[in-house]
């Protein structure tokens, strides 16, 4: 196959791009490297189905040639990561927007009617509680169960457009709409995937992932930095999984037109993800709690619990098998951290 993945530097591109070239398909990357690096794809550039270009897909002028050269194209160039986010908000609706639309728009025109999986994010489920600009969700005035898994279906409860951090989201439901109205009208084969919380090798914790920064300090032996009071619970998926979940629902042929979560339902505690990985690590880094407005900024809003309702992936992908669970992710994690530092000389945090 033909695989042409926008953002195919970053995280879970590179993952995408490493899949399909283990399995034989011709894969072209494009990447303006803003937040993907090229060190995540050099492991490929010598593989003859590899090709690369360094360009933001907003301009990239071979874009109409390659998507009518691609069987499948996998859109994932977008602005990522709260801190960015929040240091960039005009550039992450305008990039995040008009770069998907121009994806769209270049596959309408090509001669193929390719497969087009578009990356969206649970960010669009919001907090999943309504409440005002300026107020400050703290966990402990919100039970987490009373906020149920997040269905596709569910009326998005994006935060204000007041709010800087709600840029993403906003720009992703944006995303969304576009891609299902070309499904819609041209009959393209489009689908939506929502990404709850995916984490594994090559991903950064310099935008302010969770993972990677507890995986880093734990291996460095400094401090865990939980924000809040780490009663907030997610649900990490392992990015191994995810790139193949994407294959199947893509594969599979039926959810052209849909929206669908995909993720894993393993649910953690940020304080109780602090302490596994601190646990996994052998670490004896203390946890300290950071308050969120420091962490962030004073209006930072935070989910308290987000947590995929799996019953349409599980249906469109065909009874997909997850290979990896959260405790092997972060030991391997925690084995690759520990490649790359070099061991504290007053020993006692690696684990050895
Ligand atoms: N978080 C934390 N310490 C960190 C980074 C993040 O406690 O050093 C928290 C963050 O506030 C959130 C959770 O971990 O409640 C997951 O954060 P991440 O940015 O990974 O994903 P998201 O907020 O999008 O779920």
């Amino acid at each position: 196959m033909h695989i042409l993945i926008s953002g195919g530097a970053g995280f879970i591109g590179s993952n995408l791009a490493e899949y399909h070239l283990n399995k034989g398909d011709q894969v072209h990357v494009v990447d303006d490297l803003s937040t993907g690096s090229r060190a995540n794809v050099i492991p490929f550039e010598d593989n003859p189905s590899y090709r690369f270009d360094e360009a933001d897909v907003l301009t990239w002028p071979g874009l109409k040639e390659s998507a009518a050269w691609s069987d499948r194209i996998y859109h994932l160039a977008a602005v990522v990561g709260v801190f960015k986010v929040l240091a960039e908000p005009i550039k992450t609706l305008a990039t995040n927007v008009a770069a998907c639309e121009r994806v769209l728009r270049a596959a309408h025109s090509g001669r193929w009617n390719p497969q087009i999986v578009l990356a969206s994010t649970s960010e669009v489920y919001g907090t999943g509680v309504h409440c005002r600009v300026g107020e400050t969700i703290a966990c402990r005035d919100i039970d987490p169960d009373s906020i149920p898994p997040f269905q596709e279906d569910m009326e998005p409860l994006v935060g204000s457009s007041a709010i800087s951090r709600w840029n993403y989201s906003i720009s992703k439901l944006t995303d969304e709409a576009f891609g299902v109205s070309y499904a819609k009208v041209h009959r393209m084969k489009v689908i939506v995937t929502r990404f709850f919380n995916t984490v594994g090798p090559r991903q950064t914790g310099r935008y302010g992932m969770v993972v990677p920064r507890f995986v880093r300090q734990a291996v460095a032996g400094e401090p865990l930095t939980v924000y809040g009071d780490g009663a907030q619970r997610r649900c990490f998926c392992d990015v191994r999984d995810t790139v193949s979940a994407l294959d199947a629902l893509a594969t599979g042929g039926s959810g052209w037109g849909q929206i669908v979560n995909v993720g894993h339902d393993q649910e953690v505690s940020i304080l109780g993800l602090a302490e596994l990985v601190k646990k996994l690590a052998s670490s004896s880094s203390p946890i300290i709690f950071i308050p969120r407005h420091e962490a962030y900024s004073e209006d930072f809003q935070e989910t308290v619990r987000r947590r995929p309702d799996l019953e349409r992936f599980n249906r469109l992908a065909g009874g997909f098998q997850y290979r990896w669970n959260l405790e092997r992710t972060l030991l391997d994690l925690i084995a690759r951290e520990r490649q790359k530092q070099p061991v504290p000389s007053q020993g006692g945090t690696n684990g050895h």
